[in-house]
């Protein structure tokens, strides 16, 4: 597979009209309403309608394809919630003029919780916390076959181009192949530039990122981990898949995901990490779990025989895993 594949320049297209449709909701509606689930996490109107329209174009292109999305659209078909039904068919009718709200829910519905050999996964909105206060969040895209990621593609609207320039040009697109490289553009395609890790093989001298939530991620081990390695500077926290681009393009040393104790049983889902682990391990980094085992996409929705994820630049991997021994 490479960037003139048909699943790439499918992926391309799908992903810049989904980034389109969140950047405009959060314009014009700061991230908008949000309903809960069942599991109490948010959905909005963008999640929806960047699924939607994902689902719809990667179907239409490979009728063959699975893709394993977030989102389904029992909760918007509720009566209760007609006007945000409403509200996304508005929203994709920029891009899809005339398409029905009954059309638009199929269209979410094309997604699936099973998988097969070859499939895509889709967040359609990582972070949605983070889009709803206003800070990170990606679009993520990625495709797996026979339980390899092949292809990975993040829109990142609002994050910085360059960190030494944080309040200039914001929007990175970040794109991996297999044995091809990971590589940073603009939402648009300008300014790409390939991606490697940070070469820092001190881990005093490293530095690292951790989600926003609490919940998501255990702090407190995350900081004494950080302090066995003597690491001086603070994390760096952001929402999403992000961290993964930032350990890719050598902003942060390393990415820790300790299990959080709120929900001792949760297990991470594989939207949430098969686009960003191949840009990580593109770029020249190492991604696994807390054991060093590598991730394993082909047994379902979940990680199931994962515990916890560690993205590192690949020469202090074993030092974080050996201070992770705890
Ligand atoms: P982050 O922005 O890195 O905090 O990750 C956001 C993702 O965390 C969401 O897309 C959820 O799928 C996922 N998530 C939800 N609950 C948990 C949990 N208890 N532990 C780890 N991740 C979770
Ligand atoms: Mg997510």
């Amino acid at each position: 597979m490479d960037e003139n594949s048909p699943e790439m320049t499918t992926a391309l297209q799908a992903i810049r009209l989904a980034s389109r449709l969140c950047q405009k909701v959060r314009k014009e509606l700061a991230g908008g309403a949000s309903i809960q689930k069942n599991d109490r996490s948010p959905v909005t109107i963008a999640d929806y309608g960047s699924q939607a329209i994902i689902c719809k174009l990667i179907r239409e292109a490979f009728p063959d394809d699975i893709v394993v999305a977030e989102e389904d659209s029992a909760e918007l078909r509720k009566p209760d919630h007609s006007s945000l039904l409403h509200q996304v068919t508005g929203y994709i009718r920029d891009f899809f003029p005339g398409v029905s709200s009954e059309e638009v829910c199929s269209w979410i519905d094309l997604s699936s919780h099973s998988i097969k050999n070859r499939f895509w996964t889709l967040d359609p909105i990582d972070g949605t916390k983070g889009f709803l206060r206003g800070d990170q969040y990606a679009i993520a895209l990625a495709l797996i076959e026979n339980g390899l990621v092949q292809l990975g593609l993040m829109a990142c609207p609002d994050l910085y181009v360059d960190k030494d320039r944080p309040h200039e040009k914001k929007g990175c697109l970040f794109l991996a192949l297999r044995g091809k490289g990971s590589f940073q553009m603009g939402l648009d395609g300008e300014g790409r530039q390939t991606l490697s890790v940070s070469r820092v093989d001190n881990p005093v001298k490293a530095s690292f990122t951790e989600s926003v939530e609490p919940d998501h991620a255990d702090h407190q081990t995350h900081l004494k981990i950080a302090k066995k390695l003597r690491i001086t500077r603070p994390p760096l926290k952001m929402d999403s898949q992000v961290k993964y681009g930032v350990v890719a393009r050598g902003e942060a040393t390393f990415y820790l995901r300790v299990p959080s104790h709120s929900e001792p049983g949760y297990k991470e889902k594989v939207w949430d990490h098969a686009p960003g682990a191949i840009i990580a391990e593109e770029a020249g980094g190492k991604v696994t779990d807390l054991y060093g085992k590598p991730l394993d996409f082909s047994s379902g929705i979940q990680l199931e025989r994962n515990h916890g994820i560690l993205v590192s630049n690949g020469i202090l991997h074993e030092v974080i895993l050996k201070a992770l021994e705890i």
